[in-house]
């Protein structure tokens, strides 16, 4: 009793003289906020709002800025520079350490209002130094592609990978507010400047870059879903319509998947192999347009694709989007495993 009296008083005591502190420091320092615990729970349960929500708003050209040199402190190693730059956009940089897979993992957590709702839908960022392979794992289409954030997640943590960016909102969050990039919606409208993989000012596509940049053996998976009585399970593209051969990373991936495929009846293609029917390839998709050299992401077709190819592509039916059963998440972990193998 009089010892956990005596860490109480201590504890009020540090408290008392972290105060003014912090209100002297807060202005210039944002710290580095430790965290544990399962990280898969965690990033699965941050909430993410829907269609028509209007909870995307869109950052200034100011804030991208912020945004892109917090992201670059942090790929340097510059923590307290990238939790300050960080948190100058509502964001925290949590030092987080996973019960699961007992590693420490870097999260760029946007905060949140009286409503637990996030402030700005602007996204989930996680970055592993220490990742066995060099890949960045997307998800631009929560809500929407069903199932694929719990699946990137997933891929992220078991394949060990460099980076997992979760988009802060359902793609038609703000449902008449249009992306001027290229493409159309399935509902004949444009895009909406709450699509991620249809926008070019978003913390999503500068994370993107800024991982690409400071990686160049790096390759962005762009994971998606689709379903239509089109005869594929899985469709691979690196974000052009481009053909090449069998060492094509898309192609690979696509023959990888294929082959588990097969065994329940079902099969893989790709856009990037000869003779392909040119759909749900991502020409669009202003990461891929990135990854592939486009010189104006929004409006122009990458000039062909980048090679080694650094964007993937991955389309899914409802199969491979289940978290377990014959064909499931644990189909696309093996053809991402076989296709990027770990390093040591
Ligand atoms: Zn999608």
């Amino acid at each position: 009793m009089a010892n956990s009296d005596t860490q109480r008083s201590r504890s009020l005591l540090l408290t008392a003289l972290a105060i003014p502190l912090l209100a002297l420091t807060s202005c210039a320092f944002a710290p580095l906020i430790p965290s544990s615990g399962d990280l898969e729970a965690y990033l699965n349960e941050i909430p993410i709002p829907g269609r028509g929500s209007y909870a995307f708003v869109p950052p200034t050209d100011a804030e991208l800025e912020i945004w892109r040199r917090a992201v670059a402190a942090l790929l340097e190693g510059n923590l307290s520079l990238a939790a300050t730059r960080a948190s100058r956009l509502d964001y925290d940089l949590l030092l987080f350490r996973d019960a699961g897979t007992a590693q420490t993992y870097f999260v760029l957590a946007e905060r949140r209002d009286a409503g637990g709702q996030p402030l700005k839908g602007r996204g989930t960022y996680v970055y592993n130094p220490q990742g066995r392979r060099a890949l960045h794992l997307q998800v631009p289409h929560p809500l929407y592609d069903l199932n694929t954030r719990g699946q990137g997640i997933f891929l992220f943590l078991r394949l060990r990978a460099a980076a997992l960016a979760i988009a802060g909102t359902h793609r038609n969050a703000n449902e008449t507010e249009y992306s001027p990039c290229d493409g159309t919606f399935s509902d004949g409208n444009p895009y909406r400047i709450s699509d991620v993989a249809h926008f070019d000012k978003t913390f999503f596509e500068v994370f993107h870059e800024e991982l690409l940049r400071a990686d160049p053996k790096l390759v962005a998976i762009s994971i998606h879903g689709f379903s239509s009585s089109f005869p594929y399970t899985a469709i691979v593209s690196n974000g052009t319509p481009q053909d090449l051969g069998n060492s094509s990373l898309a192609n690979r991936l696509a023959d990888a998947l294929d082959a588990r495929l097969a065994l329940h009846g079902l099969q893989a293609g790709s856009c990037n192999e000869a003779g392909f029917p040119d759909t749900l390839c991502g020409t669009t998709n202003v990461q891929g347009r990135f990854a592939n050299g486009s010189p104006d992401i929004c409006r122009e077709n990458a000039p062909g694709a980048a090679i080694p190819e650094r964007f993937l592509q991955v389309e899914q039916q409802p199969p491979l989007r289940q978290p377990s059963g014959s064909v499931s998440w644990e189909t696309v972990l093996d053809a991402l495993a076989e296709v990027f193998p770990q390093q040591p």
